[in-house]
């Protein structure tokens, strides 16, 4: 058994923002059978898996608007003023932890792995993958 860490860097572009990323992963995926935890190290960002049509995604930032509405006023922003984008992340996850089969990600036909920016834009977001297996 193998355990062998990556991490990529990620710039964003607009403030809410999905990025896939799953053909990232498959490049840097150097064993054939095993598990990989994908992680973002960052508050106001998620990791997700599901599907790339444009009109789920939209949906995706539809729905996470609705839920983290913007008629409040949080705490946190008065600090520095990004509660929406913490509340967000914790509504999500930071990681995900997938398997490894024939050297690529065993997704499903209709998945894709998701970088979602809550915050943006941002300079290097970092993304790291742990890998275990042979
Ligand atoms: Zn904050």
């Amino acid at each position: 058994m193998t355990v062998k860490s990556f991490s990529f860097k990620i710039d964003t572009n607009k403030n809410f923002e999905i990025i896939d990323i799953t053909s990232k992963i498959n490049e840097l995926i150097d064993m054939g059978e095993g598990i990989v935890s994908i992680f973002s190290k960052h508050s106001t960002s998620a990791i997700v898996v599901n599907e790339n049509e444009s009109g789920l995604l939209n949906d995706f930032e539809f729905m996470l608007d609705n839920l983290v509405s913007d008629k409040f006023s949080y705490q946190h922003d008065r600090i520095d003023n990004n509660a929406r984008s913490h509340l967000k992340s914790f509504l999500l996850s930071s990681s995900e932890c997938l398997p490894i089969k024939n050297g690529n990600l065993d997704l499903g036909t209709w998945q894709s792995v998701f970088f979602i920016e809550l915050d943006g834009p941002r300079h290097g977001r970092t993304v790291t993958l742990t890998m275990v297996g042979e």
